[in-house]
């Protein structure tokens, strides 16, 4: 009963700050931000990122982070529902436990954005805005092989393991499905070996996409599978994962002596890795330009509430298991201590200072 008329008052308030005629002017509003975590600087970046842009075209802001703790997301997404928000803009920790909180938002007149990962099995979600996530997974895998031609050109076959991101994030299988289109050819014709010979999501996810536990994969991996042969690259999907994967290889003496740092992938760009670019320990990661995501976002929270058409450039790919959700797919940048500079200092994105 209470939350009933909890909905019902904040329908109300909806329908008061969307005015009279039941639209809003673009920019006129309350936006409701949800992101997954603050441990990674890429969703403190986004957040930023979209407060900016939402205020410079006049809207209000809520903006929450849950800390990779799905009822805390939950209570945040609820209490922005109370609060009478026009646009819920949501990350998801696990794209697939939001359908109740996210029927009550459908209920109280409120538009639904999910930003960066797919939210699932709901229909309350209008529009998706993203990069694209298989092309993220080709240019890491992509990175990976152009890295063991160049640091291992005599010693194929390769001997390389495989990370995957976390299982309830729907972006995690489309990075492993995109750099598998340009492995599998290579563990085919034999170029390619996983020493360990765990592949698949199932096995090689690693849950919240947390860095401690891809450390003590690796640890083990190594201990299993490399006492006698020499591991030669890693595919990791994230940056925080990368560095537990780095600091696992040189805890057995990887990066020094006659034992060359196997190739390291990643994604996000983050200060850290790009630090560990330059040091020679990554070999690359995927920037992906968060002030663009987020000017995509208030392009679409402009047209859900102004009752116009945002900005829509792939209407087949995203199937969340109850509908096709209309997706805006931003293009991906592969990083390497060869283009660094030209990507993230000359965009802006980052003081060379920053970095150095
Ligand atoms: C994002 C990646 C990020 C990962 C971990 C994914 O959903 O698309 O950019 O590295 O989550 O935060």
């Amino acid at each position: 009963m209470k939350g009933l008329k909890l909905a019902v008052l904040a329908a109300s308030v909806s329908v008061f700050a969307l005015g009279a005629a039941g639209f809003a002017e673009a920019g006129e509003g309350y936006v409701g931000i949800s992101m997954p975590t603050k441990s990674s600087a890429r969703w403190i970046s986004d957040g930023n990122s979209m407060v900016k842009q939402f205020e410079a075209a006049g809207y209000t802001t809520d903006l929450q982070y849950a800390e990779d703790d799905i009822p805390n997301q939950l209570a945040q997404i609820e209490n922005m529902v109370t609060k009478g928000v026009n646009v819920l803009v949501i990350a998801a920790i696990d794209g697939t436990t939001l359908s109740n909180a996210l029927a009550n938002a459908d209920a109280a007149g409120i538009k639904v954005i999910a930003y960066d990962r797919l939210i699932r099995d709901t229909e309350h979600v209008n529009y998706y805005a993203t990069f694209d996530n298989f092309k993220v997974g080709v240019q890491q895998a992509t990175n990976l092989v152009n890295g063991l031609k160049e640091r291992f050109p005599d010693q194929k076959p390769w001997n390389v393991e495989l990370f995957g991101g976390s299982p309830d994030d729907n972006n995690a299988y489309f990075f492993y499905n995109g750099a598998m289109s340009v492995l599998d050819p290579l563990i085919k014709d034999g170029s390619v070996v996983i020493g360990s010979g765990q592949m698949g999501m199932d096995t090689v996810g690693t849950l919240r996409w947390d860095g401690a536990v891809a450390q003590s994969r690796m640890d083990n991996l190594l201990s299993a599978n490399y006492t006698d042969k020499k591991v030669n690259g890693v595919l990791s999907p994230y940056d925080g994962l990368s560095i537990g994967i780095i600091s696992s290889l040189k805890g057995v003496g990887y990066g020094s002596g006659d034992m060359p740092m196997p190739i390291v992938t990643g994604q996000d760009a983050e200060i850290p890795s790009i630090k560990a670019i330059l040091r020679g320990d990554q070999y690359s990661t995927i920037f992906k330009d968060t002030r663009e995501l987020a000017r995509v976002t208030v392009g679409m929270v402009d047209a859900v509430m102004g009752g116009g058409e945002p900005e829509i450039n792939d209407t087949s790919t995203y199937n969340n298991g109850k509908k096709i959700v209309p997706s805006y797919l931003l293009e991906p940048m592969p990083v390497t201590a060869g283009n660094w500079e030209s990507v993230l200092i000359d965009s802006g994105y980052y003081k060379k200072s920053d970095v150095e």
